[in-house]
């Protein structure tokens, strides 16, 4: 699967114009390419009782998994700011993708790149169960 980060970028602009984020004001959309081509969006879906809020890139993720989806190459983040993903996120992409690359975009489009390991180094995951 060729990887084009602003393609995927864009997939997560757009699904952040959906974020339901009316507490944070902060609106997050996510984007993830499975090994296959497909691109899943995501974003932040706040509550009132704010531990029910749920990020953009679980969101992604969780769907692309609901369509029998569970190899995935690529996730992109757009944030206003550029703003990493969270800890709880983190955990959840090593879970799903631990070889993603990570596009961390801001609204202009402007991104850098890492990777889920990157992000999350020494991380709790299935192997750790085998061990
Ligand atoms: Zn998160």
């Amino acid at each position: 699967m060729n990887l084009n980060p602003a393609e995927l970028i864009w997939a997560a602009m757009q699904a952040r114009q959906h974020a339901y984020a009316p507490y944070s004001n902060y609106a997050v959309g996510a984007a993830v390419l499975t090994e296959d081509g497909e691109v899943f969006p995501g974003c932040n879906v706040e509550n009132a009782a704010y531990p029910a809020t749920i990020c953009a890139e679980r969101v992604a993720l969780t769907a692309a998994v609901a369509h029998g989806k569970r190899r995935f190459v690529a996730i992109a983040v757009v944030t206003r700011n550029g703003g990493s993903p969270c800890g709880a996120c983190r955990q959840v992409m090593i879970e799903l993708g631990p070889d993603m690359v990570v596009y961390i975009a801001d609204e202009t489009g402007a991104y850098r790149t890492t990777t889920v390991r990157a992000l999350l180094p020494d991380g709790f995951d299935n192997a750790s169960l085998l061990a």
